[in-house]
């Protein structure tokens, strides 16, 4: 398998990035290496007591902490955060948490220009890329824009390893996604290519363990690996009809983002297979058999993953209309879609049919 075009642009963000069990202690390290003074700590509600935890060994360098990060980057919690941050004049920011903590770090950013650091604890991958997604009257938009792009990341195993293990299931999808949609993206570098690649298969192999023993380190280190690939492909290249779907259907219907994620990648991966089985070749070789999407539909049936959009909340009568919204602007995909194949892709998705391969 070689990932060689004959012409490509490939571009990387200049990121540094820490890992290793305990590496959340070195923050205080990072601070000082970024000539900052003040951090301000960011953390949502639930996670309010590692806010105190990194609060205790940021020490002086504590300027004061934001525990109100919210689902989709509400711009209400983002224009409070940072008034507070402007307060206490802050001069780095400290994101501890998932996508939504790390979203209202890169929101502050937007507004402050403040570095980042941030300290993922899911494998949503927010952290690697410039992207922003924002909500303000129940509309969201994003942004890509280079002055969201975190500076420092310090993937800490011990961390995820509270994740609890439906969330951990469904987390790792989300960032499959990233990497499967990578693959075929049209904007791929042999370089995103080798990363999704490699991003997919560090999650094929350490998920089951995670699974069995949810604070085996090891095996959650190599999941954070895999969230770190998977993620830094996310930030390099375009994503597709997976991503559309998922947008839609946590748009307008309120599903729940990872979740979402882990009920539709199967489904877009097989329809798309169809019209690119040479890109989707290394997931159908990762998840066995000959149909990528069918692989990745018994990899996430095995890992106990939801299956059925009807099990997430979405009447068999949205259907139409999520149809309709997802293909009124679509993005960009490597197989024209049609309403009628994305009735039938949705259909199966919400009974949680095997994807028909066609
Ligand atoms: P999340 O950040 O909303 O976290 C879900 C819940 O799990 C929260 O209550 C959180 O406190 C808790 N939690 C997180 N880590 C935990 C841990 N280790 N132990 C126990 N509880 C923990 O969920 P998410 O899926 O990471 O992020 C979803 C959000 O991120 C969405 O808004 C999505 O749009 C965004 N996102 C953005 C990008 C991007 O590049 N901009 C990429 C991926 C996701």
């Amino acid at each position: 398998m070689s990932f060689f075009r004959d012409a490509f642009t490939a571009r990387s963000a200049a990121v540094r990035v820490r890992f290793g069990a305990g590496v959340r202690r070195a923050v205080a390290d990072e601070i000082d290496a970024l000539g900052a003074r003040r951090a301000l700590i960011l953390t949502t509600p639930h996670q309010a007591a590692t806010a105190d935890e990194f609060a205790a060994c940021c020490g002086a360098r504590t300027a004061g902490r934001f525990t109100g990060a919210a689902m989709h980057t509400p711009v209400d919690i983002s224009e409070a955060a940072t008034a507070y941050a402007r307060e206490i004049g802050a001069d780095v920011l400290v994101a501890v948490g998932g996508g939504s903590t790390t979203g209202l770090g890169k929101a502050i950013a937007l507004r402050t220009d403040l570095p980042q650091i941030v300290v993922p604890t899911t494998y949503a991958g927010s952290e690697a890329t410039g992207i922003l997604g924002q909500t303000e009257n129940g509309v969201k938009t994003t942004l890509t824009s280079p002055a969201v792009q975190p500076e420092v990341i310090l993937y800490d195993a011990e961390l995820v390893a509270t994740l609890p293990v439906g969330l951990t299931v469904t987390s790792a999808l989300n960032a499959m996604a990233h990497a499967a949609e990578g693959l075929y993206a049209r904007d791929r570098s042999p370089l995103s290519s080798l990363m999704a690649v490699e991003g997919l298969r560090a999650f094929r192999d350490s998920l089951p363990a995670v699974i069995a023993a949810p604070a085996d380190l090891p095996a959650r280190s190599e999941t954070l690996y895999g969230a770190w690939l998977c993620g830094t492909v996310l930030g390099q290249v375009g994503m597709a009809l997976h991503h559309k779907l998922c947008h839609t259907l946590g748009g307008s219907f309120d599903l729940p983002h990872a979740e979402t994620h882990a009920v539709v990648l199967p489904h877009a991966i097989a329809f798309n297979a169809a019209a690119v089985p040479d890109l989707l070749a290394p997931v159908a070789e990762l998840f066995g058999g000959d149909d990528p999407g069918l692989g990745l539909w018994r990899f996430a049936r095995e890992s106990g993953a939801p299956m059925a959009l009807r099990d997430l909340g979405l009447a068999e009568a949205d259907l139409d209309r999520a149809a309709d919204l997802a293909t009124a602007n679509p993005y960009w995909n490597p197989r024209p879609v049609t309403r009628e194949g994305i009735r039938k892709l949705l259909r199966a998705a919400w009974a949680g049919d095997a994807p028909a391969a066609d």
